[in-house]
């Protein structure tokens, strides 16, 4: 069994990439029979964003993804917040330096910052240079007892290689001169992600570590730590990356903004109110860097538990395809029961100003399942069914090919045959107005277009007869009589 982890640093939305990672980790946990832990990473104090964190866990319980240990829920290995485990990371920081891997650092800010332009000024890649390493540790040790300010720092071999293994990429090989001596503690107390995720993943026993490819990088020094401590290594699984939907390079924080004009968003919390279903979500982020075939394409999160595995994650990047996510919209609004259907498109309808009838609402689903890429679109498309009246704009009542007088006489002669029609079911009214539209010389597209704008106050709307069924005789002939006046 799996013991996998989502580890977010609650310093923005989560966004796609974000629930991609926590929907890999999920699913490998849920199918192994394993874990899946929630673990906040908020070390870095500066970057913490108020009601981030709870951001994150309201959408990921959106998308269906339920961790079974975590910062609100507890654990056997908790707390899973690691501004909470400060005492943890400095003992293991201790035992580093005691151990001749990490050594106390008492540089200046402004020592760092003259040796960074000089290196820039060099053409230098920007590194520690290694003063303090050189320090005698029985002198560091009084100069921190005596309260002087300080980090601490990974005593990096300077000499040979290090050989670290991602699943998808095989070994990845660096010389360790190129990898600089990286501060483990900061002068505030607080560790840096790069020991405390060490620690952290050793500690609660997690044995794949899936995360983004932007800590490929850094990743041998994850390695170092963790042969520093003489701990087993998880198995490393670094996901592709998203790219902006052209293909070319990822999306800017500006970009990611302007989504929204055209009804999409990279960002969870705002998924929902653009009409898109979770179930919808899950299915197409799974895809983007996963597949189970060449051809299937609709899973549940059931079907992505049985059917996922690593060894069919792809580490080549993807890029995000929006209508692929209408796409998958589509298929599963179909996919829902109608009273599942109803249940989430009743607050758009509501949010528009509608008055509900649950009853009507249960009715209408059939006509609109098929016709809505999102949930956001039905009031759009069946808003009229709960409309008292309805006012087209005179001149789409004016019928295609026919002067406004004449489509005035059409709209006379349908609401006569209408009125003498008293049953207005689908299958009866519908071969009663094509005879009618047989003997009035015109196109039914003529006929049933003026019938259309008459009576549900739209150019497009669903099914003419089965939405005069259910907006029912009197409103139909009302509606009608409307027109001709
Ligand atoms: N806190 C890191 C992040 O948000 C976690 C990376 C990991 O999963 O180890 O990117």
């Amino acid at each position: 069994p799996a013991r996998t982890r989502f580890a977010p640093s609650p310093t923005g939305h989560l966004h796609l990439g974000g629930a991609r990672t926590a929907l890999y980790a999920y699913l490998l946990a849920r199918k192994t029979g394993g874990q899946f832990l929630l673990r906040i990473e908020d070390t870095d104090r500066k970057r913490l964003v108020p009601g981030a964190e709870e951001e994150i866990m309201e959408g990921l319980r959106w998308l269906g993804i339920e961790w079974d240990e975590g910062p609100d829920i507890g654990g056997p290995y908790g707390p899973y917040r690691q501004s909470e485990r400060k005492h943890i990371y400095q003992q293991y920081a201790q035992q580093l330096v005691e151990q001749g891997h990490a050594y106390y650092c008492f540089c200046s800010p402004q020592r760092l910052e003259a040796m960074r332009q000089e290196q820039q000024r060099r053409k230098e890649p920007p590194h520690y240079d290694g003063t303090c390493r050189r320090l005698d540790p029985a002198e560091a040790a009084r100069r921190v007892a005596a309260g002087e300010p300080h980090v601490i720092r990974f005593k990096t071999p300077k000499e040979g290689t290090t050989t670290v293994h991602d699943f998808l990429r095989g070994d990845i090989t660096v010389e360790n001169r190129t990898i600089d001596d990286y501060i483990l503690v900061k002068s505030d107390g607080y560790a840096v992600y790069h020991l405390a995720v060490v620690v952290d993943d050793h500690l609660m026993k997690i044995t794949h570590v899936i995360r983004g490819s932007e800590w490929l990088p850094t990743f041998p020094l994850h390695g170092l730590i963790y042969r520093a401590f003489g701990w087993e290594e998880p198995i490393w699984v670094h996901l592709s990356v998203f790219l902006k939907p052209s293909g070319k390079g990822k999306m800017s924080k500006r970009e990611a903004a302007d989504l929204m004009k055209d009804g999409y968003s990279i960002f969870i919390k705002d998924l929902k109110g653009l009409g898109y279903l979770p179930e919808a979500v899950v299915n197409w982020i799974a895809l983007m860097g996963w597949s189970y075939d060449d051809h299937t394409e609709f899973f549940t999160m059931q079907d992505l538990i049985e059917k996922f595995t690593l060894e069919r994650l792809n580490p080549a990047p993807a890029a995000i395809n929006f209508s692929k996510f209408d796409h998958f919209n589509g298929l599963h609004i179909r996919a829902l029961p109608p009273e599942e259907l109803a249940r989430r498109v009743k607050p758009f309808f509501l949010e528009r100003g509608y008055q509900v009838d649950d009853e009507r609402l249960l009715r209408i689903i059939p006509l609109i399942q098929e016709r809505i890429g999102g949930l956001d679109e039905a009031p759009d498309m069946a808003g009229f069914f709960f409309k008292e009246d309805v006012i087209p704009p005179a001149e789409d009542l004016v019928v295609k090919g026919l002067t406004a007088a004449e489509s005035l006489d059409l709209a006379r002669r349908i609401l006569k045959a209408l009125e003498a029609l008293s049953d207005i079911r689908a299958e009866v009214a519908e071969p009663y107005m094509r005879e009618f539209v047989a003997a009035s010389g015109l196109t039914a597209g003529q006929v049933f277009g003026l019938m259309r704008v008459a009576i549900t106050g739209q150019k497009v709307s669903p099914p003419l007869f089965e939405s005069m069924e259910v907006i029912g005789r009197e409103k139909v002939l009302q509606r009608m009589a409307q027109a001709v006046r």
